[in-house]
């Protein structure tokens, strides 16, 4: 996959992109990042990339001119051909008023060939980019940051570690929350152990632990230490639940439940299973 990066601040994407799973995918051949400095394509003394707002009002606004040029210089397929799916690439603005980027638009993404993100900054882009230029407006969450790097930093790291080699082990990319294809195997043929069962199936990831089994006074559940299966595939099972339940009730509204995940969900809401309401 390639992915280049609109900014006027294109020194930001030394951190955030040189660690983990992002620099492994570039490092594989996986991914090719490029960031692109929106000032390179201003043509005046100052390379001005802002100007004060039509109609009066607060702050500056990202002038449309260079961000087109900086656009027609990447040579994507057109955008009518884009939004008609001929071909595999995306032209993304990061914007407040973007729709929700979900793990679902994460696969989708991770999907293309190519993905361009433009970061706007100040008090936004000229609203001919994402009238025009941009395919989709994507937010990373209900509140404002001042400037769309971080939020493509986080889009870029959500769409690399999907990409088919990217996280070593390829089933914990499949497990974790929010995923909703997540394999949902009968208890009964489960041969390797409880893992795979218990996957979010759009849920919240269940808990994890790791040694010392008892620290400082906490001890790791009891039941992740007998060794059956079965047992921890139902408790993994409950435990997402109820996180989902006191976290993110929303997130219950659209997965598909079990009987038996809503047998668990009446124990939880009954203040059986254990758990405290
Ligand atoms: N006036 C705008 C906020 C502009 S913030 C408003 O009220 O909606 C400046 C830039 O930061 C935006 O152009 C966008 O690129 C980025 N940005 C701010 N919040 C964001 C979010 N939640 N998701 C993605 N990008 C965001």
């Amino acid at each position: 996959m390639k992915a280049d990066i609109v900014t006027i601040f294109p020194d930001f994407f030394g951190g955030p992109l040189d660690y983990g799973i992002t620099r492994r995918a570039s490092e594989m051949g996986l991914a090719k990042i490029e960031v692109h400095d929106l000032r390179q394509f201003t043509h005046d003394r100052h390379r001005t990339v802002d100007d004060r707002p039509f109609g009066g009002g607060e702050g500056m606004v990202l002038k449309p001119e260079p961000i087109f040029d900086c656009l027609e210089a990447l040579e994507l397929a057109r955008r009518e051909q884009r939004l008609a799916g001929g071909v595999k690439e995306s032209v993304i603005l990061l914007s407040a008023q973007g729709e929700r980027f979900t793990q679902k638009v994460a696969a989708e993404l991770a999907a293309l060939d190519r993905i361009v993100l433009i970061c706007g900054r100040y008090e936004g882009v000229d609203e001919r980019v994402a009238d025009y230029l941009a395919d989709r407006e994507l937010s990373i969450g209900d509140y404002v940051l001042s400037g769309g790097e971080l939020a493509a930093a986080v889009v870029i790291e959500a769409v690399m570690r999907l990409l088919p080699g990217a996280v070593g082990n390829a089933a914990s990319t499949r497990q974790e929350s929010f995923v909703e294809q997540a394999v949902r195997k009968s208890a009964a043929a489960e041969g390797d152990g409880p893992d795979s069962t218990c996957g979010s199936g759009g849920l919240l990831d269940y808990p994890h632990y790791t040694r010392p089994a008892e620290f400082r006074g906490m001890a790791v559940p009891e039941v992740l230490i007998n060794g059956n299966h079965q047992e921890i595939r139902r408790w993994r099972r409950e435990q997402a639940l109820k996180k989902t339940l006191c976290n993110r009730p929303d997130l219950l509204e659209g997965v598909e439940l079990s009987n038996e995940d809503k047998k668990i969900i009446a124990g939880i809401r009954s203040g059986k299973n254990g758990f405290r309401s």
